[in-house]
């Protein structure tokens, strides 16, 4: 086509050209194919628009840009995109201002898509074959050989190459979207982040930051639709229902997505169904501000199969998580959570007034025995019950052990009192009212400092206490409570080290005979002595070694360390000497206490009945088969048995009776009653009276004056230990002391 040909005609088309802003969109809803003509040829444009008005291709008619230079062209191209196609003039203001512009608009504007049609006037300005190629140039015609149809066939053609080359960009980046996202979705454990990285993929495909999506989920086919994710205009609709009319349609589309269970595409909006193997629906509502294309289609479908696939596997870990958070009995969360929850509050910088409670069922092994497991789980679940009645609004609750539940909230709502009074009415299980009880440990975490074990921890000392207490049924951790703890704790790694390092050793006391002073044994007791030079009393050291197990080692070397110095004695001549070993219960009940004693024995070579084994009367009470039987053992090898510390506990005197035991020792804090004979003594007395009824025989501890001594030989009883004769002394002054007092 020549350039000259134009008529009035084509003018007119030109500056209706000219004169629309020549949208994409050229009436609403159809998409034309963009051509850009830069040419510094007035003529050319209109010659050209008017040569193509008449050209469609896929059912979508042309639309065209103008640019008179390539400096225009330029300022054009930074604004407009989808153009399909370039008609573009190689001579313009410079002779190769059409080929620069080339190399600008495929490698600085990194426009890659859009076909390029070089146009020349003269054939003589033909660019080199490599340019062509090098700037992926379609095609090179002087503009005399673009007649008519060969313009029609060659705009084809480059629109058809543009189309292919969109879609496979499109496809491109659509999976590239896909799998991107089905990577990120497949490890979520929570359904928001799921959503967001959902629908930010939809944005991303879209290009569009503001797009309405939407996120709804159905609990069961009949249920109300919530919507749990949004963006664009809904942005804040989360969690609240669509009431505006003007979303009645997005409502529609939904619910006939839910109930044919596919995706509905239609021309500006989709629904896109999300299929999963549990009871909830969901689906995904996108409204899209253009129309939706093939390749839209296409993407929303693969796109809508693989978060169905990655939502089913969040569903899932969802599920397992929740378990893995979970007490299966009663449903409420687990001791897991509970930590996770704690984690979280003593993270907090300005913690709000917090409380967290420990409530143990008293007595609930021995029901659990008494009625059976099943009957046992009914009674957890009744009062996991009542207290989520009570606390599930306000609270967190949690059953994190056995019997052991726990409450956090604010310090108004989870008070001791409120707690125990839910105790007061029965239970019912299974027809039966079962009374019961608890008590409460509480900790403050408004300004507590530790972190979330200690914080567990130190609420277990305080429910500790309580059970130990019996009186108010609840007490709360103090931080004495934990200074006590952890002096504890240091004693007992101090004491471990001092037995290591031989910091112990033990001191004895002489027994005597009132009458003629004599003495006829000692006792044996431990002593430590620190680095520093100071005593720990035993009273405080003993119970840290029977709490850590120490005992049965340290007990079993006082009892080694006795028969030594027992035996070295007989052999310097004090032949029918006694020596007192105190016992301590946790040694008493170690299955190898028996053995320790016959080793001792057996090693030192001492007659097993001048040793004399101290229990406690307390520990006569504690399980009396077990007693009995060990004791006729002990019997059997031959060692002496005193009960210590006597008229302190609550023995059974029938019971007292049975036992194959050979002295009461007299407590210390009965004689210290004693002034003289005349005073009343009636518990020192009536002990006496009762070793005479039984054949034991007495000792009294702790006597500190003659008096004493003298009353207790005129009520009876032979034998006094005590301070009046010497205080506890070390192996070497216990050899002086019987050379003077022998
Ligand atoms: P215990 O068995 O009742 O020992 C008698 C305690 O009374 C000893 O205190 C002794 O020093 C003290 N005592 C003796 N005469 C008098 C006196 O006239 N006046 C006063 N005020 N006190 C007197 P110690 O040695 O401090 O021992 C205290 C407790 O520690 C013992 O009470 C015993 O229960 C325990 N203990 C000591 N050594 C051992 C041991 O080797 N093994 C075990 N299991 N416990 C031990
Ligand atoms: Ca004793
Ligand atoms: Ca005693």
């Amino acid at each position: 086509m020549s350039t000259n040909q134009h008529s009035s005609h084509d003018e007119l088309i030109f500056l209706e050209e000219l004169e629309k802003s020549d949208p994409q969109v050229k009436s609403e809803g159809t998409l034309t194919w963009r051509i850009m003509i830069i040419d510094d040829d007035p003529d050319v444009h209109s010659a050209t628009t008017f040569a193509l008005s008449s050209l469609a291709i896929q059912n979508r008619a042309l639309s065209f840009l103008h640019a008179y230079s390539a400096v225009q062209a330029k300022e054009i191209l930074k604004n407009e995109t989808d153009i399909a196609v370039i008609l573009l003039d190689v001579v313009m203001e410079q002779e190769d201002a059409g080929l620069q512009l080339v190399n600008t608009i495929r490698n600085e504007m990194g426009l890659s898509e859009v076909r390029i049609i070089l146009r020349t006037g003269q054939p003589g300005y033909a660019p080199e074959i490599d340019a062509i190629r090098d700037f992926d140039i379609n095609d090179y015609k002087t503009k005399s050989e673009l007649t008519r149809t060969k313009l029609f066939t060659t705009i084809t053609s480059a629109i058809r190459s543009y189309d292919q080359i969109c879609s496979i960009n499109t496809l491109r980046r659509a999976s590239d979207i896909t799998t991107r996202s089905s990577r990120e979705l497949i490890s979520q454990t929570n359904i928001n982040e799921f959503s967001a990285i959902a629908i930010r993929s939809i944005i991303e495909y879209f290009e569009s930051p503001d797009i309405n999506i939407l996120l709804f989920k159905q609990d069961d086919p009949n249920g109300s639709l919530n919507i749990i994710a949004a963006n664009g205009q809904f942005a804040h609709a989360i969690n609240s229902p669509l009431k505006n009319p003007e979303n009645a349609i997005i409502l529609q589309t939904i619910e006939n997505c839910l109930s044919q269970q596919q995706n509905i595409l239609d021309s500006n909006h989709a629904a896109l169904y999300l299929s999963n193997t549990t009871q909830t629906r969901y689906a995904l509502y996108v409204g899209v501000n253009r129309p939706i294309s093939t390749q839209d289609e296409r993407f929303l479908d693969v796109y809508s199969s693989n978060v169905s696939v990655c939502l089913d596997n969040v569903l899932l870990n969802i599920r397992l998580r929740n378990h893995a958070f979970t007490d299966p009995l009663t449903n409420l969360p687990n001791r897991l959570k509970l930590l996770h929850m704690l984690d979280q509050i003593l993270a907090q910088k300005n913690r709000p007034q917090t409380t967290l409670a420990l409530i143990d069922i008293d007595h609930f092994a021995e029901t659990n025995n008494a009625l059976g497991h099943q009957f046992g789980d009914l009674l957890l679940c009744a009062v996991a019950e009542r207290l989520r009645h009570h606390f599930e609004h306000s609270c967190k609750l949690a059953r994190i052990g056995s019997d052991t539940f726990s409450i956090v909230g604010h310090n108004d709502i989870v008070r001791p009192e409120i707690i125990l009074s839910l105790f007061y009415a029965p239970f019912l299980i299974e027809k039966q009212d079962v009374q019961l009880s608890a008590t409460i440990g509480l900790v403050k975490l408004d300004d507590y400092v530790g972190d979330t074990s200690d914080a567990l921890k130190d609420t277990n000392i305080a429910l500790k206490r309580a059970k130990k207490q019996q009186r108010t049924g609840y007490v709360y951790f103090t931080n004495n409570m934990g200074v006590e703890i952890r002096e504890r704790v240091r004693l007992m790694r101090a004491l471990n080290s001092a037995f290591q390092k031989n910091h112990l050793f033990v001191v004895y006391q002489p027994q005597v005979h009132i009458g003629t002073g004599k003495p006829v044994g000692a006792e044996a007791l431990l002593r430590w002595k620190t680095t520093d030079g100071k005593f720990i009393p035993p009273d405080q050291f003993i119970p840290i070694a029977e709490y850590s197990g120490l005992i049965i080692e340290l007990g079993d070397w006082v009892l080694r360390n006795a028969c030594y110095e027992l035996q070295s004695l007989l052999k310097k001549g004090y032949t029918n000497f006694k020596m007192s070993v105190n016992v301590s219960q946790a040694q008493f009940l170690h299955p190898e206490f028996l053995n320790s004693v016959r080793r001792a024995i057996n090693d030192t070579g001492i007659p097993p009945e001048l040793l004399d084994l101290e229990i406690t009367e307390s520990m006569a009470m504690e399980d009396p088969i077990f007693l009995m039987e060990t004791l006729h053992q002990l019997k059997k090898i031959g060692v002496k048995i005193s009960i210590d510390d006597f008229g302190t506990g609550f023995s059974s005197l029938s019971y007292l009776q049975k036992l194959p035991i050979d002295q009461l020792k007299i407590d210390r804090s009965f004689v210290n009653q004693i002034v003289d004979e005349t005073s009343s003594a009636s518990i020192p007395k009536m002990i006496i009276q009762l070793c005479q009824g039984l054949g034991l025989t007495v000792i009294a501890e702790g006597v500190e004056e003659l008096k004493q001594a003298q009353a207790l030989m005129t009520f009876g009883c032979a034998l006094a230990q005590g301070y009046y004769y010497s205080k506890p002394l070390e192996s070497a002054k216990l050899f002086e002391w019987l050379g003077t007092n022998a």
